[in-house]
C-alpha cells in the first residue's frame, strides 16, 4: 500500500462498500451525535418505517440549539418561553425513551453544546467516523476523527443502518509554521486561513492542519480551528493526534481505561499521514506574522486584521450587498467603532480556555455602559469548571451576564437575539445575515478582543490590556 493521508487511513478503515463511478461509497459511522432540533423529523421516518436505531450504543443525544439559556427555564422554575424550542425538547425526550438511546436532558449535569460535550466526556476518539446534523461537527477533527455534519434525511438513514452513503472527499493539506504573537488566537489562525484561502476554497476536500503552530496548540485550540473548517467549503478538518491529544482524553469518563487504554493509543499512534504522503491540494501559512482578526461582512471570508482597513472593492455585488447590509463601506477601519453586544460562547469558542482568556482581561474591570456582554458556557461541565475557577464572578462583577449552557447567541432560535441593525461582536462562527437575530450584524474576533471590546464600548485590540 503506498503512503497515505490521515484521512485515507480513516477513511479506508470505516468503507463498507467502495465507492464506484456510479454508486457513493458505504461509510460505517462509529459515533452518531443527536440534539433536538435535526433529529425529530428523522424519528418520525423510523417510526413511519417502524425501524428501530440500529446502535443506540453509538448514538448520543444533547439539548443545545433552541434551548435557553436562563436558569429558571432549564431547570423548569418557569416554562421554556420559546414555544418551539419547548415542543423540540418535549419530543427528543420522548424519542429518546422509546429508541433506547441516551440522552443528556436540560436538568442533565453532562448536557451542552454537542461539540463541547462529546470531547470532554471522551466519547470522540482518534480515528472514529462521527456525524451530526450540525455543519460544525467538523470540531471533532481535532482529535483525527473524521467529523462532519449530515442533513436530516441522512440522520435517519444513520439511525437505521450505522452507515452513510458518502463521496471521497479530495484531502488538502494546510502547513502553518511560526509561532502565534501575543493577543493572536487559534480564533484569529482559522479566520486568517478562511481570509486566505476563501469560503468555497475548501469545497469537496478534508483539510488537515500541519505543522509547528498547529502542533503547539492545545486541544480547545485545535478544535477551534477545525470547527471553522465548515466556513472554508471543507467537508471536515483533520489535526493528527498525538501526546497533547492523550494527554486531554486520558482519564475521560468515556475514554479506553487501563490496558485497553494503552492498546487505544498505540492504534492512535499510527493516525497521521505518512512522510511522503500526496496531498490534492496546499496552503503554506506564516502565523507569525499574524495579527487579530475581525470579520467586516456576511461571510466569515470577508474578514481582515483588526487593526486595517476595510478593503475597497468595485464591481463586486456580494461585497455590496454585504457592506451594505454590515452599514460599513470599502475604506473604513473598524478599530473604535461603537458596539451594542458582545457575545462570548458558542462551539467555536465557548470552552473553558476560552473563557479564561476572556476572564483574563475582564478581571478588574468593568463592562462599557450600554453595552451587554453576554458570557454562555460551552457546556455545564465547563460552567461549574468556570465558577469553581472564579471565573464566573469575574464576569459577573464585571457587569456580564453569565448563563446556563447552549448555543444561545450563535444562533437566533433560542431566545438570545441581537436586535435588528445592532453590532454584535461575536466568538462564534458565522456572521450571515440574520445569523443572531433578524438584521442583526456579527462581527466574529477572538475572546480576547470580545472582552476587550466589552471594556471599551468599541471595537478594541486586546493587545492593548497585556
Ligand atoms: S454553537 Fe452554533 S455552530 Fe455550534 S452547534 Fe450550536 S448552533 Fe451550531
Amino acid at each position: 500500500m503506498g503512503a497515505r493521508t490521515l484521512f485515507d487511513k480513516v477513511w479506508t478503515a470505516h468503507e463498507v462498500v467502495p465507492e464506484t463511478a456510479d454508486t457513493p461509497a458505504v461509510l460505517y459511522v462509529d459515533l452518531h451525535l443527536i440534539h433536538e432540533v435535526t433529529s425529530p423529523q428523522a424519528f418520525s421516518v423510523l417510526k413511519s418505517l417502524d425501524l428501530r436505531v440500529r446502535r443506540p450504543d453509538r448514538t448520543l443525544a444533547t439539548m443545545d440549539h433552541s434551548t435557553p439559556t436562563v436558569s429558571d427555564q432549564v431547570f423548569g422554575k418557569i416554562p421554556i418561553k420559546v414555544d418551539a424550542a419547548a415542543k423540540q425538547v418535549r419530543q427528543l425526550e420522548s424519542n429518546a425513551a422509546e429508541f433506547g438511546v441516551e440522552l443528556f436532558d436540560m436538568r442533565d449535569a453532562r448536557r451542552g453544546i454537542v461539540h463541547v460535550i462529546s470531547p470532554e466526556l471522551g466519547c470522540t476518539q482518534p480515528g472514529m467516523t462521527i456525524v451530526c446534523g450540525d455543519s460544525h461537527t467538523s470540531t471533532h477533527g481535532a482529535f483525527g476523527a473524521l467529523a462532519f455534519g449530515i442533513g436530516t434525511t441522512e440522520v435517519g438513514h444513520v439511525f437505521a443502518t450505522q452507515c452513510l452513503l458518502q463521496r471521497k472527499p479530495k484531502t488538502f493539506a494546510v502547513n502553518v509554521e511560526g509561532e502565534l504573537r501575543p493577543g493572536v488566537t487559534a480564533k484569529d489562525l482559522i479566520l486568517h486561513i478562511i481570509g486566505r484561502i476563501g469560503v468555497s476554497g475548501g469545497t469537496g476536500h478534508v483539510l488537515e492542519y500541519r505543522g509547528s503552530t498547529i502542533r503547539a496548540l492545545s486541544m480547545d485550540e485545535r478544535m477551534t480551528i477545525c470547527n471553522m473548517s465548515i466556513e472554508a467549503g471543507a467537508r471536515a478538518g483533520m489535526v493528527a493526534p498525538d501526546e497533547t491529544t492523550f494527554e486531554y482524553l486520558k482519564g475521560k469518563p468515556r475514554a479506553p481505561q487501563g490496558a485497553e487504554w494503552n492498546a487505544a493509543v498505540a492504534r492512535w499512534r499510527a493516525l497521521c499521514s505518512d512522510p511522503d504522503a500526496r496531498f490534492d491540494a496546499s496552503v503554506d501559512i506564516d502565523a507569525s506574522t499574524l495579527e487579530p482578526m475581525i470579520t467586516y461582512g456576511t461571510n466569515p471570508g470577508m474578514v481582515m486584521p483588526l487593526g486595517g482597513a476595510i478593503p475597497e472593492i468595485t464591481g463586486n455585488a456580494v461585497y455590496d450587498k454585504a457592506l451594505g447590509y454590515m452599514g460599513f463601506h470599502g475604506g473604513e477601519v473598524m478599530l473604535g467603532k461603537p458596539v451594542d453586544v458582545v457575545f462570548i460562547g458558542s462551539c467555536t469558542n465557548g470552552r473553558l480556555a476560552d473563557l479564561t482568556a476572556a476572564a483574563g482581561i475582564l478581571k478588574g474591570r468593568k463592562v462599557a455602559a450600554g453595552v451587554k456582554l453576554l458570557i454562555v458556557p460551552g457546556s455545564q461541565q465547563v460552567k461549574r469548571a468556570a465558577e469553581e475557577l472564579g471565573l464566573a464572578q469575574i464576569f459577573k462583577d464585571a457587569g456580564a451576564d453569565w448563563r446556563e449552557s447552549g448555543c444561545s447567541m450563535c444562533l437566533g432560535m433560542n431566545g438570545d437575539t441581537v436586535g435588528a441593525g445592532q453590532y454584535s461582536v461575536s466568538t462564534s462562527n458565522r456572521n450571515f445575515e440574520g445569523r443572531q437575530g433578524v438584521g442583526a450584524r456579527t462581527l466574529l474576533v477572538s475572546p480576547l478582543t470580545a472582552a476587550a471590546t466589552a471594556v471599551r464600548g468599541r471595537i478594541a485590540d486586546p493587545r492593548e490590556f497585556s
